[in-house]
């Protein structure tokens, strides 16, 4: 702890700071030469102050990046979509959307940590304000409505079925994982298996 209040502590929370403030703000903008820069984004690499139309042509492929305004006073967060950028929502009447990377970070929490959708969408609440959990709406719900859909699409693309029209329903077994473990006559069972006696068909092989 000395090595690091001797070394490196001042380092860090210069660095600390910088999140917090930056002394380019209210200066002209360095892209277009001509708006204030008041705005910054700071899950960009080495980003700059910005002024409002720059900071959303920057954010085209990047739309839900948090971005800091800063009134004079202190830095107030803004949304994207606050500023103007429109994201798509659900298809029939859009209310919530959410990123393919979230839906695939879930995928695989969930995966290899059992991180449950309620678990998840409180991490992305307390991420997006940690302080205050009246400025997001409990999404989880939606969520999982979404990882629903998300994963019947995972399985859809994976098994290569097409999906059946006017409510009819996928032939049986068609969306089921392949076992190569599983029995299968002429390949890992020898095929005569229905000739045996019947206490001696579930065995895979009868000689070794
Ligand atoms: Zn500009
Ligand atoms: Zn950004």
């Amino acid at each position: 702890m000395t090595d690091f209040k001797d070394n490196g502590a001042e380092k860090l929370l210069d660095i600390s700071y910088e999140r917090q403030y930056d002394s380019r703000f209210g200066s002209r903008c360095p892209h277009c030469k001509d708006g204030l820069a008041e705005y910054k984004c700071f899950e960009c690499f080495n980003s700059r102050p910005l002024c409002k139309d720059c900071v959303l042509k920057m954010h085209v492929h990047a739309p839900f990046h948090d971005i800091d305004f800063w009134n004079g006073h202190f830095l107030e967060r803004r949304s994207l979509s606050s500023l103007g950028e429109l994201f798509p929502g659900s298809f029939i009447r859009p209310q919530t959307a959410f990123t393919a990377g979230a839906l695939r970070d879930f995928h695989l929490l969930t995966l290899t940590t059992k991180l449950t959708s309620s678990a998840y969408t409180t991490f992305l609440r307390r991420k997006t304000d940690y302080w205050s959990k009246e400025t997001t709406k409990d999404r989880a719900r939606e969520f999982f409505t979404a990882f629903r859909m998300y994963s019947f699409l995972a399985k859809v693309k994976e098994t290569g079925v097409d999906i059946p029209r006017h409510r009819q329903e996928f032939p049986a077994g068609s969306m089921a994982t392949f076992c190569a473990a599983c029995p299968q006559p002429g390949i890992n069972m020898s095929p005569d298996w229905k000739t045996r006696p019947d206490n001696l068909k579930c065995v895979f092989r009868t000689r070794w």
